[in-house]
């Protein structure tokens, strides 16, 4: 089982979870269909599954495409079945959901939008994160409470700390800025800057991060309280 990274629009990512045992794989997250359609060209990979973080069209502008040309199943969360369009695996928090040899804890991550999933691959220590933990930062609080948003990445930082983490943007250069602004002494994240600037340069993508680093770097993962995580987020806004 692996996953490849595929670059969508300005700076999504979108994920190929691939069982090289039988060529079967799940998307994570298309935002569009040409890039995933392309990188699965000749390759005789049957795309059995598109798995959708959240509802916002950066996340599933592809899903249809996809669906038509694969006869993919679009698997979701359930509250949010409204708001993605032909779903088809209707998920609830906590479900583990098993497919093919796909086995992946569901975890209800509210904030970002009331209906966001993390998919928690638990045999692989895989975590797709989509809009709710990124490197470096947290997603934008739209549909819920900053105490909704700080629970669920207090959810998030209970895995173990060597799950990989592929988040839904490639924002890390950026939040490092503000990361750094706010916990200049931190001598993790200047080593993980380094790292950064030096994939960025070579316009490598800067996924996967390890939960380890972001627990030890993320100035929102190192907040110790509600008050501090408010502060710093409302900040971030403005940044
Ligand atoms: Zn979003
Ligand atoms: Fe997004």
């Amino acid at each position: 089982m692996h996953v490849e990274i595929i670059q969508c629009l300005q700076d999504n990512y979108s994920y190929l979870i691939i069982d090289d045992s039988n060529n079967t794989a799940c998307v994570v997250d298309p935002s569009e269909a040409k890039p995933i359609a392309d990188y699965l060209k000749n390759k005789n990979i049957n795309l059995k599954y598109i798995l959708n973080t959240h509802h916002h069209f950066d996340h599933i502008g592809g899903n249809k495409d996809l669906k038509k040309r694969f006869g993919s199943l679009i698997v979701g969360f359930k509250k949010d079945s409204e708001r993605i369009p032909e779903m088809n695996i209707k998920l609830e928090d906590n479900q583990i959901w098993k497919a093919e040899n796909f086995t992946a804890k569901i975890i209800h991550v509210p904030g970002h939008t009331s209906g966001h999933i993390c998919f928690y691959f638990f045999e692989n220590k895989f975590a797709f994160t989509g809009d709710t933990l990124f490197s470096l930062g947290c997603g934008r609080i739209f549909e819920g409470s900053h105490e909704e948003m700080f629970a669920s990445l207090n959810k998030i930082k209970s895995l173990p700390s060597d799950t990989k983490i592929y988040c839904g943007h490639e924002y890390t250069l950026n939040n490092s800025k503000f990361c750094i602004k706010h916990d200049p002494k931190n001598l993790n994240l200047l080593k993980k800057i380094n790292v950064i600037e030096n994939k960025i340069k070579k316009k490598l993508p800067t996924m996967p991060s390890i939960l380890k680093d972001e627990i030890q770097c993320n100035i929102f993962l190192r907040a110790k309280d509600l008050k501090t995580f408010s502060k710093l987020r409302d900040l971030k806004d403005n940044f």
